[in-house]
């Protein structure tokens, strides 16, 4: 056995020795390898490395109501999602000549919306970038943040329709799931259509969830302000307290 192993020893030795170049360019690419396969998790910070699922709840949010937070929560629960960030939009592309409320306001009425709820975070990446908000640029931006998480995309079954017509749907789909959440009066009828055409792996990372019949926008919202009618248990305390004292959507 001794002999055995010294013989391999020094057979190793002699690779090494004659070999020397090409053995050192195999550790480099069998380095390359591991790198690659834990997709750089060792560069990752630790948190980003704990979070398997991640949801990401995209929206104007102008203002966030309690329509969007029972579909995030019921999301989270729904799919087991560890966290789910809330990134409200800078400049919608499909709603550019809409007149919206500045966008650092609309940040901080999000802000304080999902401070009470340890799952949820903010975050300010469309906001800070310029130009039109995309959804391939935002969810491609946490991709890269969060390597290996599966990602979900939260949105309300309205919006699906809107998917269809997104910039470059097919690559956001190969990216993360969609959590398309039923929306109280909206019929998924022509939407489930369109969706019935796109290829069969697409297609199987567009999820449905139900969410409490809960017939609150930010539109109507905006319009009760306006009218001076009340607003309360429609969004939460903080936000409505937000909104009073900074005579928002007044006119
Ligand atoms: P607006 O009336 O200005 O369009 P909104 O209430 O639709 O506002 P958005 O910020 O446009 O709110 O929506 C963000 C996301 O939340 C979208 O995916 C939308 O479908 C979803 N959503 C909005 N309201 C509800 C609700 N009451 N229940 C479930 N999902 C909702
Ligand atoms: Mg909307």
């Amino acid at each position: 056995m001794k002999w055995f192993t010294a013989t391999t020893w020094c057979w190793n030795c002699n690779i090494q020795a004659y070999g020397k170049r090409v053995s050192y360019m195999s550790y480099f690419y069998i380095l390359l390898a591991f790198l690659h396969s834990r997709r750089y998790n060792c560069f990752m910070n630790k948190e980003a490395r704990q979070i398997s699922r991640l949801g990401i709840m995209g929206g104007t949010f102008d203002p966030i109501h309690f329509g969007h937070l029972v579909t995030a929560e019921g999301a989270r629960y729904e799919y087991k999602l560890d966290k789910v960030i809330f990134i409200p939009t800078g400049q919608p592309p499909h709603k550019q000549n809409i007149k919206r409320t500045e966008p650092w306001s609309r940040f901080e009425m999000t802000r304080l919306a999902v401070a009470t709820n340890p799952f949820f975070e903010i975050s300010p990446l469309e906001i800070e970038r310029p130009g039109p908000s995309y959804t391939i640029d935002t969810v491609q931006e946490i991709a890269r943040l969060f390597p290996g998480t599966q990602i979900y995309f939260i949105t309300g079954a309205d919006a699906v329709s809107e998917i269809l017509i997104w910039k470059k749907v097919e690559q956001i789909l190969s990216i993360c799931r969609f959590i398309a959440a039923t929306r109280p009066g909206y019929k998924l009828g022509e939407t489930w259509k369109k969706i019935d055409e796109l290829p069969q792996d697409l297609k199987k990372n567009i999820l449905c969830m139900e969410v409490p019949a809960l017939a609150i926008s930010s539109t109507g919202i905006r319009q009760r302000v306006r009218e001076g009618r009340p607003i309360k248990y429609l969004l939460p305390e903080s936000v409505e307290e937000y909104i009073t004292s900074n005579n928002i959507y007044q006119d």
